[in-house]
């Protein structure tokens, strides 16, 4: 059946009763975002830029993000989306030229959005970059463990400040659902954002308390944990009540076993490892939006992934 998806991918994900899902691409790279187009993705739901600042002795120029940020939107199809998320270190991922506090625990210290608030000029100029960038292709940022909303109205102020000092034109804002702060207070924040785009990765290990690398419990941080389920769930009633949208590009979407629940959930993207899009996209077609919500209701009340797993195999035959 991979081969027969992979024949297909160019046809889009669209539900049997018409509900058309993006399925898009999570890339690091230029050459990705080629890639994404080729396997016939609806744009890119992710670039982690942090990519593009590691394997490197100094952060890259303001000059030289604008430009991979301009090449990676020119290289999808024309006005595709690409949604570039601001620098995403510490917890696992440190870089050698920004000087990182020593924590006990990285994964509750400062990591994302935290280190770009506290050392705002890399922050400041990837914005600039990203608000030149944006001149030439359908450019969205998105902020990385937001939360609260002070955050979120800290990193936008950021945003508006840069903006007006360059006189560009106004970016679509969205930010990383990953904290569970973020999913229950999920309300309070839609009406500061465009979209939102669930981190399943993170959101798992944070609900669920198991640290995402742990040799034990990585296997069990499952992220059809009806937990999970139940903030994505608060994610996607709050963004539906004001009008916004919900993505999912953690690693729960790469899964086409999770694709119905997701979908009865109520996501409308699904940004994907660029192997998967052609399966995800085949799985969007097979189903039915209808049965897909139905299958949500029953694997929020269920008590364990291992039940949703099971009941998600049973609907699939
Ligand atoms: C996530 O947390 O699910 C996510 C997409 O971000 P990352 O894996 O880069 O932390
Ligand atoms: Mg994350």
């Amino acid at each position: 059946t991979r081969e027969l998806n992979r024949l297909d991918a160019d046809k889009p994900a669209t539900t049997t009763d018409g509900t058309a899902i993006h399925v898009a691409g999570n890339i690091g790279s230029v050459a990705d975002a080629a890639a994404v187009k080729a396997n016939h993705g609806d744009g890119v739901g992710l670039l982690r830029s942090e990519f593009i600042f590691m394997n490197r002795t100094s952060a890259p120029s303001e000059q030289e993000q604008y430009e991979v940020y301009r090449a990676a939107a020119e290289s999808l199809k024309e006005n595709q989306p690409l949604i570039v998320r601001t620098l995403d270190v510490g917890g696992d991922k440190p870089l050698p030229y920004i000087d990182l506090p020593e924590e006990e625990n990285p994964f509750l210290g400062e990591r994302g959005i935290r280190i770009g608030l506290d050392r705002p000029a890399l922050l400041r100029q990837q914005l600039r970059a990203l608000l030149r960038a944006a001149e030439h292709g359908n450019i969205h940022v998105m902020f990385p463990m937001i939360s609260d909303l002070h955050e979120l109205k800290l990193a936008k102020q950021v945003l508006e400040e840069e903006r007006t000092k360059l006189n560009a034109k106004a970016i679509p804002v969205g930010i990383m659902i990953e904290v569970p702060s973020a999913a229950v207070m999920a309300d309070v924040l839609a009406p500061e954002v465009d979209f939102f785009s669930v981190g399943t990765n993170d959101l798992t290990q944070y609900t669920l308390a198991m640290d995402r690398g742990h040799p034990k419990l990585a296997s069990l941080a499952d992220a059809l944990h009806p937990s999970v389920l139940r903030m994505i769930k608060l994610t996607t009633d709050a963004a539906a009540k004001h009008g916004k949208w919900v993505g999912v590009c953690g690693g729960l979407a790469s899964e086409p076993l999770a694709v119905p629940v997701l979908v009865g959930l109520g996501v409308t993207e699904l940004s994907v490892n660029i192997p998967a899009i052609a399966d995800v996209k085949a799985a969007v077609r097979s189903l039915e939006l209808t049965t897909c919500k139905s299958v949500a209701s029953k694997a929020l009340r269920l008590s364990s992934a291992g039940e949703v797993r099971a009941l998600l195999q049973a609907s699939q035959s």
